[in-house]
This record gives C-alpha cells, structure tokens and sequence, in this order.
C-alpha cells in the first residue's frame, strides 16, 4: 500500500514529480535543484503537450523526472490536485519507481489544503478493487512476478514536499489528517464494493463491531425479534421478505468531558431489488452499493480518536435486504414507525427513507447537537447534481450551507438543494400520515429528504443524498466503483465543531 511522507528534501527517490502550468512553467525544477536538458528543451518546445492531466517522462540520474500538466493554475480544485497527484504516482509506479518525490504542494497552492488535496488524491487513487481476482492485474501476466514482488508496478512510498516556516508546519499537520480521511474513505470503498452475498446485515454489523474494538467505540446492536418488539414497525417492514435478518447497529464514541452529542445515520440496505417493486435487471448488480451511507458511518467512526474528537459521536447504521418473497412487505400495506406515525408504502422500493424514519427516531433518543445523515436515496439526484456533488439540504438552511462550506474545504464538493412545506406536502398519504413516495415526478431528492425531515422533529438535521455520486466510472482519482461519497463532509463538520 502506497505511503505519503511529508519532507522538506527528497531521499533516495527514485523519481521526482513536477507540475507543470499552462505557460510552461516548472517552478518545482528549481525546488529539486534539476537541470535536466530533455525537460527543459520539452518545456520551450510549444509542441509538446503538457496540457492539464498530461505526463510525461524524463530519465534522469538513475530514475526518471516527470511533468504533470497543471492547466490553469486558477482553475485548481482540491479534486483536480488530487487527480494529479493520482497521475503522477501511477505513472511512476507503471516506470517501475518505489519512491517519488514531488513539488505538487509547492506548484500549487502551497498550503496546508494543497497538501490535503496530494495527499488524499494519491492514497484515494492508490486503491483497486482487485481484492476479490485471484491474481493481482498487474502481475497476471507472469504468474512468477507476483512472488517475486506482490507490489509490482506500484509505487510504495510518495514524499511530499512542503514549504518552509508557519505554512510547512499546518501544511504537515494536514497530512497527517488527510493520512486518517483517506483511510477512512478507503475502507468504507472495501466494505461498500463487498458483494451481498459476503456483506449481509449481520456481517456489517461484525465489521462495526471490530472496528469497535480496534478503534474505542462501544458497539451495541439489534436484531429482528428486538426490533419487532420495540416497534421499528418502518425498518422491519423493509426487511421482513428476507432470510438475512436486519440488524440496527449504534456505535457510540464517547470520550471523556464531551460536551455536544453529533450523531451520524447511515443508510444500510445491503442489497436492494426494490423488492415486490422490483427493479428492472439491468445495473440491479449496482444495488449492492446501496449501503454506502452505513460503510461511510462504520469508517468514519474507526478515526475519531485517532483524530482526537472530543464531542461525543453516535452512528447509527440500519442495515437490511430489500428482497421479493411469499413473506415480504406489499405496496399499498400500512406500517407504524418507531415514532408514531404510520406510513403507507406505495413503492416498496423508496425503503431507504423507511429505514431511515425508524434510524432518525433512535437518533433523537440521544439528544444530539445534530444529526446528519448520508444515503443513497433517490435516483433523481443523478438528474440533480450528477456524479461531481452530494446533494445537501436540511431543516436549517443555515446548517446545510455551513456543510457546503465544509465540503469544499474536504475536497467532496457538495450543493444545496431546497427543503420546505411545498416538499411536505407531497408526503402527506391518503390513508396514511404520510406516503413513502410522491405522486408527481418532480424534486425527488427534495421531496426524498423531506420524508425524513418528518422524523427529525425540531432536532437540527442535514441530509447528504449521495446517490449520484457514492460511486463512479471514474471520476477525478477515484478508480471506477464505491467513492464514500460525503464522508469527508461529514468528518469536516465533526472536526470543525
Ligand atoms: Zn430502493
């Protein structure tokens, strides 16, 4: 697994990595002290692309130099740094380099976010889904390679470069928390890409439970006949057509002199079929990545101490299948949430709000500061903010804006999308108090997060609708698959608090 180190001088790399701006300037030549002929005469030469995205290689001394083309340095976001950052590793581990220096930071914003951005693109990026070949890709083509290195065609170690005096030392404490983001970010991309047969309720609930132990948060968890007897009428309701029975999973990380109580909800629905409502087969394999918002809360929870929070943090993942049988839930059937309120379910494939009405009403026991909640929810937040952004919205718009902010500053862009009453009453069922779709085809998102609005009462709350971007064909580093989508938004609020 690839290493980030922040340095102030390379040591022993073996390939050193330059970013190169739309005027066809290196100021990271200097930085490194390189004179190296064949650069410099690609760098005057206007025929050379060294556009945005663009690599190219030099040798130079026993390793190789490269260029990484910057575009316009006022067009730079913390995703596009990142994706050079990504470029550059790969490219230097595909020319057989273990360890890279690079002037990113330097060539860039040289701060503190400019090291965030490098040092999650290049460990975010560093991550394949190869966990499940049985030969590495890279090393499938000579059986005897893999023995020889497991690591092959990887770079092992990225030393960063960081600027000098006050901005080096917040540059340096900022990889240190990106270090945490990025891990966080890539263990829930493992357990979100686990397929449903290997990844049921109970298995995530045992993936809770050892991180619990590993990282210092309490576990507790329930199962189908507690829950039937407690009343989580919405959540059991999702669940009850399958053989793999649901599991509601609270973690709680509780240290010593916490003040406020944040608590995070994450939708689990470890494969979703859309149930007797049931999804056309095309892309249904996606539906395992139903549970993304429940592998984001789950991860998140194992760096909070690491990080040194010290608010109390609760997350709460409902976790169930949504499958078709003699036993499971019909449309039109009426259920009673933990809270009271009766729902009548006119598509048993909107459950991710069911499950989550029963999550928030547990939440609340907690008397939380806030409660935030990720989920991939509706498919008409693709039509919405398409696979770039989160969807953010909540009964603050206060709230909601101040995680905009913190989604920039995480590098996980999110919008504000609008809550109120137009939203509610769309709602409102005709036999019951509310009705878990609406019957016009309009702000689906909006009127998604209303629905669960309903069960936050006058409890601060904001809602990340991940749908659209909780995974991708490859967008800015991430490799095509699960991205943990609002992860970083949520772990920025915490730390902010
Ligand atoms: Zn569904």
């Amino acid at each position: 697994m690839l290493q980030v180190l922040p340095v102030t001088a390379p040591d022993k790399a073996d390939c050193l990595l330059v970013g190169v701006d739309d005027k066809r300037k290196a100021p990271g030549l200097k930085a490194f002290g390189i004179q190296n002929d064949a650069a410099a005469a690609a760098l005057a030469d206007a025929n050379v692309p060294l556009a945005f995205k663009a690599v190219r290689s030099f040798p130079h001394g026993k390793g190789w130099l490269l260029l990484v083309g910057l575009g316009d340095p006022k067009k730079l976001t913390q995703e596009k740094i990142g994706t050079l950052a990504n470029l550059g590793a790969r490219a230097a581990g595909a020319l057989g380099c273990k360890v890279a220096a690079t002037s990113l930071v330097l060539d860039t914003w040289k701060d503190a976010a400019a090291t965030q951005a490098v040092t999650q693109g290049a460990l975010i990026g560093a991550l394949d889904f190869d966990q499940w070949k049985s030969k590495k890709p890279e090393t499938a083509a000579d059986p005897t390679a893999a023995k020889k290195d497991p690591d092959a065609g990887k770079l092992q170690t990225l030393q960063v470069l960081l600027p000098a005096g006050a901005a080096g030392t917040a540059a340096r404490k900022a990889v240190e928390r990106a270090l945490l983001a990025a891990e966080a970010v890539n263990d829930s991309r493992l357990l979100s890409n686990t397929p449903a047969n290997v990844a049921t309720p109970a298995w995530m609930a045992e993936q809770a439970k050892a991180r619990g132990t590993k990282h210092g948060f309490a576990v507790a968890v329930k199962g189908r006949a507690e829950l039937r007897r407690e009343g989580f009428g919405a959540l059991c309701g999702v669940a009850q057509g399958s053989l793999n029975e649901e599991k509601l999973v609270t973690m709680d990380y509780h240290p010593k002199g916490a003040k406020k109580t944040l608590v995070v909800v994450g939708k689990g629905v470890c494969f979703d079929s859309g149930g007797i409502s049931l999804k056309p087969g095309d892309k249904m394999w996606e539906m395992k990545y139903d549970k993304i918002g429940a592998c984001n809360t789950i991860a998140l929870m194992g760096v909070l101490k690491r990080l040194g929070v010290k608010h109390r943090v609760v997350g709460i993942t409902p976790l169930v299948e949504n499958l078709p049988s003699g036993a499971a839930q019909r449309p039109g059937d009426i259920v009673t949430a933990k809270d009271g309120t009766t729902i009548e379910v006119l598509n048993t494939d909107a459950e991710g709000r069911l499950i989550l009405a029963d999550a928030m009403a547990h939440a609340r026991t907690f008397e939380p500061d806030w409660i935030i909640d990720m989920a991939t929810l509706t498919g008409a937040c693709e039509v919405a903010v398409g696979p770039t952004h989160v969807a953010i919205m909540g009964n603050q718009d206060k709230f909601a804006q101040q995680l905009v902010a913190d989604s920039r500053a995480a590098g996980d862009k999110g919008w504000h999308l609008p809550q109120g009453e137009e939203f509610d009453e769309a709602n409102k069922g005709a036999y019951a108090d509310l009705q878990n779709i609406s019957l016009t085809n309009r702000a689906g998102s909006s009127i998604g997060g209303s629905f669960i609005k309903h069960f936050a009462k006058d409890t601060k709350w904001a809602h990340l609708d991940i749908a659209s971007k909780a995974w991708t064909a490859g967008v800015d580093y991430f490799a095509k698959g699960p991205t943990a989508a609002g992860l970083r938004i949520v772990l920025q609020r915490i730390l902010e608090e």
